[in-house]
C-alpha cells in the first residue's frame, strides 16, 4: 500500500462529488471508493472515452492523482449485491435497479475504471441463510476472485479478495480458507474485511480478526476494513495491523449536520510514554466515545465563533457558528458542504497523526494515551 494508512473516501449520494473542485482541491483527499453499480450503466461512455479522448476515467470524474479503489460493495446502499443461482455473477444494485452483471462484466469495468485497488466481485449472503448456502456464496465468492486475478494480470491493479461472513469465527475462517490460493498470485494483495460493523462488540472483533489474521500468519498480505470508518474502528484497526479503511463517516455526520469534535491529537513525549506499546486490547475501548455536536443548535448558545477555534479548515477559518445555524435553518446545501469540509479535515488530521506516530514506532501508545483523553 502506498500510504499507511491508507483512508478510503466514499463518494455514494454526493457525499463527496456535491463539493466543487475547489472546495475538493482544498481538501486534498488522496483517495476516491468507486462503487462498481454507478457505472455498469455508463460502460459506452467509457468506452468512447477511452477511445476516442485523451480523458481517462479518472480525469472524467475530476479525481487526478488519486488513489482509486472499486468495490461491489458500499455501505450507503442497503444491499448492493445479491446472491442468484447464475454461478457466472450476482444482482448488483445500479442506477436502474437490482440488476445482474457477471464477474466478466465486473472485470471489463475494472480495465476501464483502471483503479489501483479492486476488491474482488462478491456474493454477500444473507445472514438468515445456513452454513451450507453461506459456504456456497463464499465459494462463488473465490471463484470470482481467481478470474479478476486470472483476467487482469496484465493490469497494474492490486487486487483484493472479499472476506464475508459477519463477525462468525466459523464463517469467516470458511472465507478465508476457500481464497487461499491467492497468495500465489502477484497481483494479488490481501482482503477487504466485512461485517466488523460500528455497534458489534469489541471482543467480537478482536476475535474474529485474529482468527483471520492466524490463517494468514506469516504471508505479507494487507487489509482493509470495510464500512463505515468511524474513528475507534480505526485505531482499534490500526493497533491490528489493518492497512487501509473505508470512509464515510465525515459525510455521512455532514449530511446528519453533525460536527467531528475530536480532543487534540498532540501529546508531548513523555505523556506518551508512561503508555504500553502493545496492542490495543478490546476492553480499553469499551465506553469510549468521540464527541460531536449536532446542528440545529438552540437558539442562546449560537455563537458567534468558529465549529472549533483551533480548526485549520476552511470552515472554521471562514464561518462561524451562527453562520451554520442559519444556513440550517434555511436548508441551504451549503451548510452540509462546509460540514464536510470541517470533518473531513479532522480525518485528514488523524490520518498524519497515526503515520506519524507508525513512523516513530509509537503508535499503539499514542492510541492509548489518545483513548485516555475520551
Ligand atoms: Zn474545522
Amino acid at each position: 500500500m502506498k500510504k499507511s494508512p491508507l483512508f478510503i473516501y466514499t463518494t455514494r449520494m454526493g457525499a463527496y462529488y456535491h463539493l466543487t473542485p475547489f472546495n475538493q482541491q482544498s481538501l486534498n483527499l488522496d483517495t476516491c471508493l468507486i462503487s462498481a453499480g454507478d457505472f455498469f450503466h455508463m460502460e459506452n461512455t467509457l468506452n468512447k472515452l477511452q477511445s476516442e479522448t485523451n480523458i481517462s476515467f479518472r480525469q472524467y470524474i475530476n479525481q487526478e492523482n488519486k488513489t482509486l479503489y472499486m468495490t461491489s460493495i458500499d455501505s450507503y446502499k442497503i444491499k448492493c449485491v445479491e446472491g442468484q443461482s447464475n454461478q457466472d455473477g450476482v444482482k448488483i444494485s445500479q442506477l436502474e435497479g437490482i440488476k445482474p452483471i457477471t464477474n466478466q462484466q465486473y472485470n471489463k469495468l475494472a480495465r476501464l475504471i483502471n483503479p489501483e485497488i479492486l476488491v474482488s466481485l462478491t456474493e454477500q449472503p444473507g445472514m438468515e441463510a445456513g452454513q451450507k448456502s453461506m459456504k456456497r456464496s463464499y465459494q462463488k465468492s473465490a471463484k470470482f476472485l481467481k478470474e479478476s486475478l486470472d483476467e487482469l494480470k496484465d493490469t497494474q491493479i492490486s487486487i483484493y479478495g472479499a472476506i464475508q461472513g459477519g463477525l462468525d469465527t466459523d464463517l469467516k475462517i470458511i472465507a478465508a480458507e476457500e481464497q487461499k490460493f491467492a497468495i500465489d498470485y502477484p497481483n494479488f494483495r490481501g482482503f477487504t474485511l466485512y461485517g466488523f460493523n460500528k455497534g458489534s462488540s469489541w471482543q467480537d472483533k478482536e476475535d474474529a480478526l485474529s482468527v483471520l489474521q492466524s490463517i494468514y500468519d506469516g504471508y505479507n498480505l494487507s487489509y482493509i476494513l470495510a464500512g463505515y470508518g468511524d474513528i475507534l474502528s480505526i485505531l482499534w484497526g490500526m493497533s491490528w495491523g489493518i492497512e487501509g479503511f473505508e470512509v464515510e463517516e465525515p459525510f455521512r455526520f455532514a449530511q446528519d449536520l453533525k460536527v467531528i469534535l475530536i480532543p487534540n491529537f498532540d501529546a508531548k513525549d513523555n505523556d506518551i510514554e508512561q503508555f504500553s506499546g502493545d496492542k490495543i486490547n478490546f476492553y480499553e475501548l469499551e465506553g469510549k466515545k468521540i464527541k460531536y455536536m449536532n446542528f440545529p443548535i438552540n437558539s442562546d448558545v449560537k455563537e458567534n465563533v468558529p465549529l472549533n477555534p483551533d480548526c485549520q479548515c476552511f470552515a472554521c477559518k471562514n464561518h462561524t457558528k451562527l453562520y451554520i445555524s442559519h444556513l440550517v435553518e434555511c436548508k441551504e446545501m451549503n451548510a452540509q458542504v462546509l460540514l464536510t469540509i470541517h470533518n473531513t479535515h479532522q480525518y485528514q488530521k488523524l490520518q498524519q497523526k497515526l503515520q506519524e506516530m507508525q513512523n516513530q514506532k509509537q503508535l499503539n501508545q499514542w492510541i492509548r494515551w489518545f483513548l485516555q483523553q475520551l
